[in-house]
């Protein structure tokens, strides 16, 4: 091990003491007594996220201005009690879950968008409105903001810049960083800066908005955000097909590149996520249906015209069957269904969902099914393979009886081993949930002792005290 790296400054242990009078007084103070509880079952909810393990709060603060939460952490620092953000609580990796007790700070009623700028394509919002709000207001003015999550009715924006949420547009239109142009952020110590602008170029300084962005509520609380707008498409289409395996299906993804089409998504299922789906909803998928691609596009009316068609033959020529194509938004929704209504069908499976969002170079996703279900086959757990193929991100989802430990315990194993073999193919353990306290025993599978080193180091220099979200990323 490189000797540099057993240096990181060690991190005041954090005093739990939020619940002192004195403490609860001054939080009162601050943002007025009616937006603190400390009642259990006002506080319980702030304790859990969409892995719905429990670690409640000692009290919940809901502020309503940027100045409000830098006082909120200046008293944390002065009487070192830990602080957790929330957003809309459905994150996947227990980020805003209080782990070692605090406060949260929920951002509900940081909930307005300030400004939406049409001819410079910016939004300006609070870090409280859900995603699917945003959009919808963007997109009642001409604009389109990409990054959509499957949680977009409840995630928050802030979650998402926190998380770097991904989702099914990605494929062509990126990541939440990739919409970040500049931020307010109150650091954990307690003072307001703002990072990046209203511009598209910026290159004043270090990227602070950048190095916000899958900070995971670790290096300082987001209050403001200004996000990059794109016109909204003037048409889309979708193709959805069949095919006898997920080699086939996944084959299709680099050749859509060589006949350059840039898809908006690209998803794939696996064949038991169609048996799932097929025998709760009953969508006609024959049983020669082993795997299903959907390809949606978007642009000009004439350029989706053409794209699509481009699709079909694409899908045609690698051994789609069933070809369907879709170009109303209500033909788009059904051809949708089948991958929207997967996550509930697969539920029959098991108790317990072990669902991880592994990530490998996209031509590597054939690779990385065929081992994620020789590994599943090895340690006699059932696994449950579907997701964004354009961006090479799959949730590997690992079903079993919650109250069987045996079969938990070898699900775990699973997923370790996938978390091994999605690095050994070029990708890592992450594509889009993050890392939280459900995946930081994994850390150094995917980063070096350095790296992580490096990742210490920035956290110690912002929050000294370690208030902020203590017991997350790092073990
Ligand atoms: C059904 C379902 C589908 C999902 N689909 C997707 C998907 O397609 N793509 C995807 O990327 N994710 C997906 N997720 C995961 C999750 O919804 C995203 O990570 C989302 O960004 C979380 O947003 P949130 O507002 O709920 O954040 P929370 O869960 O509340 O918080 C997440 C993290 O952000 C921090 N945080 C929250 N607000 C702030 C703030 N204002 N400032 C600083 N830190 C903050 C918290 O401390 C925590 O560490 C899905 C989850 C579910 C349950």
């Amino acid at each position: 091990m490189n000797s540099t790296i057993e240096t990181v400054p060690s991190t005041t242990r954090v005093r739990t003491a939020a619940s002192d009078s004195d403490v609860l007084e001054r939080l009162r103070e601050i943002v007025g007594a009616e937006y603190v509880f400390v009642d259990a079952n006002k506080v319980e909810p702030y304790g859990q996220d969409a892995i719905k393990e429990k670690f409640p709060p000692e009290a919940v603060v809901l502020p309503r201005a940027a100045a409000e939460i830098a006082e909120v952490l200046r008293l944390a620092n002065e009487r070192c009690f830990p602080v957790t953000a929330r957003g809309g609580g459905v994150g996947y990796t227990g980020g805003a879950v209080p782990l070692e007790g605090g406060i949260v700070i929920g951002t509900e009623r940081m909930n307005q968008i300030k400004q939406i700028n049409v001819d410079d394509l910016y939004v300006v919002t609070e870090p409280g409105v859900t995603t699917y709000e945003l959009q919808q207001a963007v997109e009642a003015e001409g604009l389109f903001y990409p990054p959509d999550p499957a949680s977009y009715k409840d995630s928050f924006i802030g979650g998402n810049i926190a998380e770097n949420a991904g989702g099914m547009r990605c494929a062509k239109y990126g990541v939440t960083k990739h919409y970040v142009l500049g931020l307010e952020v109150v650091t954990p110590t307690g003072t307001i800066i703002k990072t990046g602008g209203r511009t598209t170029k910026n290159v004043v300084g270090f990227d602070l908005s950048s190095l916000m962005c899958g900070s995971e509520g670790m290096l300082g609380i987001i209050t403001e955000a200004t996000l990059r707008l794109v016109p909204l498409p003037e048409a889309t289409a979708t193709v959805r097909a069949t095919f006898r395996s997920m080699r086939e299906a996944c084959a299709c993804v680099p050749q859509l590149t060589r006949s350059r089409i840039v898809p908006v998504a690209c998803e794939v299922l696996d064949r038991n996520s169609l048996r799932a789906v097929e025998a709760e909803f009953g969508f006609g998928l024959g049983p020669q249906a082993d795997a299903l691609l959907l390809v949606a596009v978007d642009g000009s009316a004439q350029e989706v015209e053409r794209t699509t068609k481009i699709v079909e033959q694409v899908v045609k020529d690698g051994g789609g069957f069933d070809v369907l194509r879709a170009t109303t938004r209500a033909d788009e929704d059904r051809l949708w269904d089948v991958r929207r209504l997967l996550s509930p069908s697969i539920k029959k499976y098991g108790t317990l969902k072990l669902n991880e969002d592994v990530v490998v170079p996209r031509s590597r996703v054939p690779d990385l099914i065929e081992r994620v279900e020789e590994i599943a086959r090895r340690h006699n757990t059932f696994v449950v393979n579907f997701g964004h193929a354009g961006d090479g991100n799959i949730h590997v989802n690992f079903m079993c009886d919650r109250e069987d430990r045996a079969a938990v315990e070898r699900a775990w194993q699973a997923v370790r081993e996938t978390f091994a073999a999605a690095v050994d193919l070029g990708g890592t353990i992450s594509g889009e949930h993050g890392i939280g306290y459900v995946k930081a025993p994994y850390l150094d599978m995917a980063l070096s002792s350095e790296a992580i080193y490096v990742m210490k180091n920035i956290k110690h220099a912002l929050d000294p005290k370690g208030i902020l979200n203590p017991g997350k990323v790092f073990t």
